[in-house]
């Protein structure tokens, strides 16, 4: 075997594992092909990293023992299918970096609530005085980190597709937050390898090991039947009480970690919804399990503010209230957006559709929702499905035209939400481009 890695992509992960890979003595190619940012190209110049972007090399990318490839390029692709052909192992940044690091790992997937969850369970963690790292789909990649700070815990965010490329890895601590329908392109519209995929956050745990998932999803549940869980098991639920885990008694969420229980009221989260409610539950269990006291994950849960982008509340407006929630782009992440919601709302959705099923938010569509604002160049299904049984169905093809639309209709008390259930590409660069466009064009009323 040779001293060869070869990393596809350029991005941020790509350019962290190459920096790692170097430093531990590999011979190290990078290609992209794309183009690579200029901030990245100049760190693997730096650290004298051949790299090449616009193409792929095949010759000299199949010539290595190892690929680390970025969780963006699927399996599909001519480059990784002869890979595999040659069986040369493909592995994601996270697999290879955590052969560098003792730290404890604790891990969050889901469909839903991933970095709602992780970046709460970093402050909880954080604010305790632990030496931790924050990674995985947010900010500086974990390979990065990895290769460039002794941290002694790393709490990471961990999508489908990085944990695709993960085998040997162990989550010392694994939430699994809820299993919806999404991305079922990547996964050859079968749902199942989808489950699959996101169950990978329990492979290779032990007994010594922990794993806290939503007791009331019922994939999780119905998947969990059909397999033998080796980790101590913490379960949450809003549903029903549990002898282990967090549940709600009233308005109370009961922490049961082990023996001795905690409790904080609902309304002193410093996020609102459901979903919150679940996600607290989850960062709260991994915390107190990992010895953090109960009055500062009672503080820390208060303190915890909405990330942007995230049920983001913007500004008022002749007493209408903006809501920026941007990265809602499925269908069950807006269902827990309108469940949050008081009544007369003026719902801004619509986008690249990832095969919704609009069925779902029917009832709350009908209790919460005085208009609808279809933002996005086809709005057929929004109307097939909401067609007579809302007033005001209005087609836009613009932000501006959006938010001056909703505003128009908005009366005093009501509120404007973007959440749109579905992808950006349409008329924008990313979700993050479609809620910085929401809120210039509100603060322009
Ligand atoms: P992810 O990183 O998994 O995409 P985020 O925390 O960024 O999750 O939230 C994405 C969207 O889902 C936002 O609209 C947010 O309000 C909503 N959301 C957050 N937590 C949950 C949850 N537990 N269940 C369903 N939707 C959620």
């Amino acid at each position: 075997m040779n001293n060869k890695i070869v990393i596809l992509g350029g991005g941020e992960s790509g350019v962290g594992s190459a920096v790692l890979a170097k430093q531990k003595g590999f011979d190290v190619f990078l290609s992209d092909y794309g183009s690579v940012k200029e901030e990245y190209a100049k760190i693997l110049n730096k650290h004298n990293i051949r790299w090449e972007e616009k193409q792929h090399t095949q010759k000299e990318i199949l010539a290595s023992s190892e690929i680390i490839k970025s969780p963006g390029i699927p399996d599909t692709v001519p480059v990784i299918v002869a890979a595999k052909e040659l069986d040369i192992p493909v592995i994601s940044e996270i697999e290879f970096a955590a052969r560098y690091t003792d730290a404890h790992m604790i891990c969050i997937t889901g469909s839903n609530g991933k970095t709602t969850t992780t970046t709460m369970v970093y402050n909880l963690l954080k604010e305790a005085g632990c030496n931790i790292g924050l990674a995985g789909n947010i900010g500086k990649s974990f390979a990065y980190q990895v290769a460039t700070e002794s941290f002694d815990y790393y709490v990471l965010e961990l999508s489908s597709f990085q944990l695709d490329g993960m085998f040997h890895f162990k989550a010392n601590t694994a939430i699994l937050l809820n299993i919806t329908p999404d991305h079922l392109d990547r996964y050859h519209d079968n749902f199942q390898e989808y489950i699959d995929s996101k169950f990978r956050i329990l492979q290779n745990q032990s007994a010594d090991d922990n794993f806290i998932f939503c007791d009331d999803d019922p994939v999780i549940l119905s998947e969990l039947e059909k397999r033998k869980i080796e980790a101590n098991q913490l379960p949450f639920s809003t549903e029903h009480s549990l002898e282990k885990g967090s549940y709600l008694e009233q308005d109370n969420i009961i922490f049961k970690p082990i023996k001795e229980a905690f409790s904080m009221s609902i309304h002193d989260l410093g996020v609102k919804g459901k979903h919150n409610i679940y996600n607290s539950m989850a960062a709260g269990l991994a915390a107190s399990i990992n010895s953090i006291r109960k009055n500062v994950i009672r503080e820390s849960l208060m303190d915890f503010k909405s990330i942007e982008h995230r049920l983001e509340p913007v500004i008022k407006v002749r007493n209408i209230m903006f809501i920026n929630d941007s990265k809602a782009t499925n269908v069950n992440s807006t269902w827990y957006a309108l469940e949050s919601m008081n009544k007369n709302v003026i719902w801004i959705a619509g986008g690249v559709d990832k095969g919704n099923d609009y069925d779902e938010l029917s009832k709350l569509v009908k209790s919460k929702v005085k208009a609808i604002i279809c933002l996005g160049l086809d709005s057929h299904k929004l109307h097939d499905s909401f067609d007579g049984m809302i007033k005001e169905i209005i087609d836009v093809k613009s932000m501006r035209d959006a938010v001056k639309t909703a505003y128009m209709l908005g009366k005093d008390g009501d509120t404007v939400l973007l959440s749109p259930a579905c992808a950006s590409f349409d008329l924008f660069d990313n979700y993050e481009d479609r809620g910085i466009q929401f809120k210039e064009a509100v603060r322009h009323l």
